[in-house]
C-alpha cells in the first residue's frame, strides 16, 4: 500500500473528464488485502479505479481516495463454459480483449467500455446489445457494514438498467467479480441493430468474436467512446444521463412536440426513450456549449459531455443543468446523471 498524496496534487489526474480537486489523502492498494485494510479505518473513503464515471467537486474529496490497482484473471474451463474471476482493479477492456483471444462469448460487445472490471457491476454496465448481467455469476465483496467478505451471486446483486445494489451504496467494496463466459468461436446473438447491420447479419444472428469486437471498437471510436488522449470529445464519463424511463402515457407530448422518438419497452409496462434524441430535438447539438466555459458536448454524442481543457466541475455542472430543464421544458421528461456525483450536486 502507498501513499501518493504529496506527488498527485489534484483527482483530475485520475478521471477521464480531467475534473475533481485534490483529495485528502490517497492511497493506492495493489491486493485484496489491502483494500480491505483502507477502506475499514472507519474515514470517509472514495473508491476510485479508472475514474471514468466520476464527477468529482472542484473542491475535490476531503476523505481518502482510495485507488484500486489490483489486477488478476483466474480462468476455470468447465465443459462448454468458462469462468473467469476477476480482481477488480483489472482495466474491463483488457478482460473483454482476453475473452475474445481465447474464443470466449458474452462480453465481446462490452470492448471499449474504459474503467475497471470491478466496477463493472455498479451500474451494470451496458453497450450493443450486452450488459455484465447477463454473465456475472458472483460478485466478491468487503461488506463495511459488517466488517466481512461476503459473496454476492448473481440474483443478490439487483441488476437493473445502469444500476444495481452497490450503486449510490457505500456499504459493498467489490473485490473481484466472476464472469460466465461460453467457449465458442462465435459471439452472443447479436441484438443492437446498428452492430449488426455494420457486421452485415440479421439482428439474432451471431459472429465471429474476433469481428464483433472490432466492430464495435471502430463504432465506439466515432463516436467518442473509446479514450484517446488526442481527442478531447473523449474527456467526459460517456453517457452523462440514463435513457429516460418513462410511463407509456409520458410518450405523447414528447411525439406532439418533436415526431416519434425511438423507443424501447421496459418492465412494468414502462417505455425507454432516447436521452440523446431527446437531447438534440431539445436544441443542445453536437458540440453545442459556450467555448469560454472550457466544457461543451462532444462533437461526435450528445450524450456525452467534455471538458475541452480548460473546463471546471462546476462548468460541467451547469450545462448539464442547463440540458436537463431544456429537455423537461419542452417534453416534460426528467433526465437523471449516469455517472456518481462525489462531493457536487446537479
Ligand atoms: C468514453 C467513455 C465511454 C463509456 N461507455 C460506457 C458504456 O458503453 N457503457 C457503460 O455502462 N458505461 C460506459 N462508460 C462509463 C464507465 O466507463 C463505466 O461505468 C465503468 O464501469 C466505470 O469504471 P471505473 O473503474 O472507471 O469506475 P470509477 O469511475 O473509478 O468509479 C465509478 C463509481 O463506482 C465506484 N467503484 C468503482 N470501483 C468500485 C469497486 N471495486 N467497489 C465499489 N465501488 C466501486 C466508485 O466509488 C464510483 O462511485 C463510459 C465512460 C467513458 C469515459
Amino acid at each position: 500500500m502507498s501513499e501518493a498524496a504529496a506527488s498527485v496534487p489534484s483527482l483530475a489526474d485520475l478521471t477521464t473528464l480531467r475534473l475533481g480537486g485534490p483529495a485528502g489523502e490517497l492511497v493506492e492498494v495493489t491486493s485484496e488485502e489491502e483494500a480491505v485494510n483502507a477502506v475499514r479505518t472507519g474515514k470517509p473513503v472514495l473508491v476510485l479505479a479508472g475514474g471514468s464515471n466520476v464527477v468529482i467537486a472542484d473542491e475535490g474529496f476531503p476523505g481518502t481516495v482510495v485507488l484500486l490497482r489490483q489486477r488478476g484473471i483466474h480462468v476455470r474451463e468447465e465443459g462448454g463454459t468458462v469462468r473467469l474471476t476477476v480482481q477488480a482493479g483489472q482495466p474491463w477492456d483488457e478482460v473483454a480483449a482476453v475473452a475474445v483471444a481465447n474464443g470466449w462469448a458474452g462480453i465481446e460487445s462490452l470492448s471499449g467500455i474504459p474503467g475497471s472490471a470491478g466496477a463493472t457491476p455498479i451500474q451494470n454496465v451496458g453497450a450493443y446489445g450486452q450488459e455484465v448481467a447477463e454473465t456475472i455469476t458472483a460478485v466478491r465483496a468487503y461488506d463495511r457494514v459488517s466488517d466481512e467478505i461476503v459473496t454476492l451471486p448473481r440474483d443478490a446483486c439487483g441488476f437493473a438498467y445502469r444500476t444495481s445494489v452497490f450503486k449510490h451504496n457505500e456499504r459493498f467494496v467489490v473485490l473481484s467479480v466472476t464472469f460466465e463466459l461460453a467457449v465458442s468461436p462465435l459471439s452472443t446473438p447479436i441484438r443492437y441493430a446498428e452492430l449488426a447491420r455494420t457486421l452485415g447479419v440479421q439482428a439474432g444472428e451471431s459472429a465471429p468474436l474476433a469481428d464483433v469486437r472490432e466492430t464495435v471498437l471502430k463504432l465506439r471510436a466515432g463516436k467518442g467512446m473509446v479514450l484517446d488522449p488526442s481527442d478531447r470529445d473523449t474527456f467526459s464519463v460517456g453517457s452523462f444521463f440514463t435513457n429516460p424511463v418513462v410511463a407509456a402515457d409520458a410518450v405523447e407530448p414528447v411525439r406532439r412536440a418533436a415526431g416519434e422518438p425511438p423507443a424501447w419497452p421496459a418492465p412494468d409496462g414502462m417505455v425507454k426513450l432516447s436521452a440523446a434524441w431527446l437531447i438534440e430535438r431539445a436544441g443542445f447539438g453536437k458540440g453545442y456549449g459556450d467555448p469560454a466555459s472550457g466544457v461543451a458536448l462532444s462533437g461526435k454524442h450528445t450524450l456525452a459531455l467534455t471538458n475541452r481543457g480548460t473546463g471546471t466541475t462546476a462548468a460541467l455542472l451547469g450545462l448539464a443543468r442547463e440540458i436537463q430543464h431544456g429537455v423537461k421544458d419542452r417534453f416534460g421528461v426528467q433526465l437523471h446523471p449516469e455517472p456518481v456525483l462525489v462531493n457536487c450536486s446537479l
